[in-house]
C-alpha cells in the first residue's frame, strides 16, 4: 500500500492513511510540486473507502519550514494542472497578477480544500512548523506536536502581515496572534498547547505511535458521523469569521506583496530562506 514519489510519500495502514511530506534535505519547505502531491494524497485518501482518518507528517527533523523561497527545487514559475479553483495559470503574467492568481490557487485554494476532506486528519508535527508550515498544520483538525516542535510565522519580517491562510486568531486568539505575528518568535509545542492550538504534546519518539494510536480510535467512530462533526465545527469556524476574516486579509497580504515589489523590485522585501532563518 506504499507509493513512494520524490516529493509525498503516501501508505495505508487499515483504516489510516499517512502521508509524508518528503524533502527533509529542505526541511520539508513546500514547492508547487509537493502541494499537487499533497492535494494527489488527500483526494486518493478522501476516495479511498477503507480510509477513516488521515495523518499529515513531515520526514525528518522537521514538520515544515513553510513556503520553498529558496531551494534547488523552487519552482514558482512553473504551470502546474489547475486544480483546487478556476483561477488562470501564473505564468506569464504580469506583476500582482501572477502573484495573486498563484496564491489563490496553490496557498489559499488548496488549503480550503484540504480543510473540506470529509474525514478527520491528524498533523503529527516534530521541528519547524514554520509560516507556510502553519497553514498546512491549521488545516489538519487535530494538531499532536512533539515536545521539541515550534512554531513561528515571522513574515512581518517582509512586511507582510502573516501567511497567506490567515487563521491565526481563530486558532490561538487574537491577542496571542498579534504578539505571535509582532515578533515572528518560536513558540514552544507546550505554549501552543496552553493557547489551544495544539491538542496534545508527546515525546519526540512517541510521536508517531501517539498519533497512529489516536487516529485508530477515532476510526472507531462511524464515517458519516465524522463527517458530519468535522462539517459542523468547521462550519462554527466559519461563521466566527474565519473564512470571511481570511478573504479580506488576503488582500492586505497582496497589498503588502505589491508595496514590496513597488519599492524594492522584490515582493519578498530582498528576504530569502537563509536570511529568514536567522535569529534577530
Ligand atoms: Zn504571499
Amino acid at each position: 500500500m506504499t507509493m513512494e514519489s520524490e516529493v509525498v510519500r503516501y501508505e495505508r495502514t487499515g483504516p489510516v492513511a499517512r502521508v509524508t511530506m518528503n524533502r527533509p534535505e529542505y526541511r520539508n519547505a513546500q514547492n508547487s510540486a509537493m502541494t499537487y502531491a499533497l492535494d494527489d494524497a488527500f483526494y486518493r485518501a478522501a476516495a479511498d473507502d477503507e480510509v477513516k482518518v488521515v495523518v499529515l507528517a513531515g520526514a525528518g527533523d522537521h514538520f515544515s519550514a513553510g513556503h520553498d523561497i529558496g531551494s534547488p527545487g523552487r519552482d514558482v514559475d512553473v504551470s502546474f494542472e489547475r486544480r483546487a479553483g478556476l483561477w488562470w495559470d501564473h505564468v506569464g503574467k504580469p506583476g500582482g497578477e501572477s502573484r495573486y492568481a498563484r496564491e489563490q490557487e496553490v496557498y489559499l485554494g488548496m488549503c480550503r480544500r484540504w480543510r473540506e476532506l470529509p474525514k478527520p486528519v491528524l498533523a503529527q508535527v516534530q521541528g519547524a512548523c514554520v509560516a507556510g508550515g502553519l497553514m498546512l498544520a491549521w488545516v489538519c483538525d487535530l494538531i499532536i506536536a512533539s515536545d521539541d516542535a515550534f512554531f513561528a510565522d515571522p513574515v512581518v519580517r517582509m512586511g507582510i502581515p502573516g501567511v497567506e491562510y490567515f487563521a491565526h486568531p481563530w486558532v490561538m486568539g487574537p491577542r496571542f496572534a498579534k504578539e505571535f505575528l509582532f515578533l515572528g518568535e518560536r513558540v514552544p509545542a507546550a505554549r501552543a498547547q496552553e493557547l489551544g492550538m495544539v491538542n496534545r504534546v508527546v515525546p519526540r519518539d512517541r510521536l508517531a505511535a501517539e498519533t497512529t494510536d489516536l487516529a485508530e480510535r477515532i476510526a472507531r467512530m462511524p464515517r458519516l458521523g465524522l463527517a458530519l462533526t468535522k462539517k459542523a465545527v468547521n462550519q462554527a469556524e466559519d461563521l466566527m469569521g474565519l473564512r470571511t476574516g481570511m478573504d479580506s486579509v488576503f488582500g492586505l497580504h497582496h497589498f503588502a506583496h505589491a508595496h514590496n515589489a513597488e519599492v524594492g523590485g522584490d515582493s519578498l522585501a530582498g528576504h530569502d530562506a537563509r536570511s529568514m532563518r536567522s535569529p534577530r
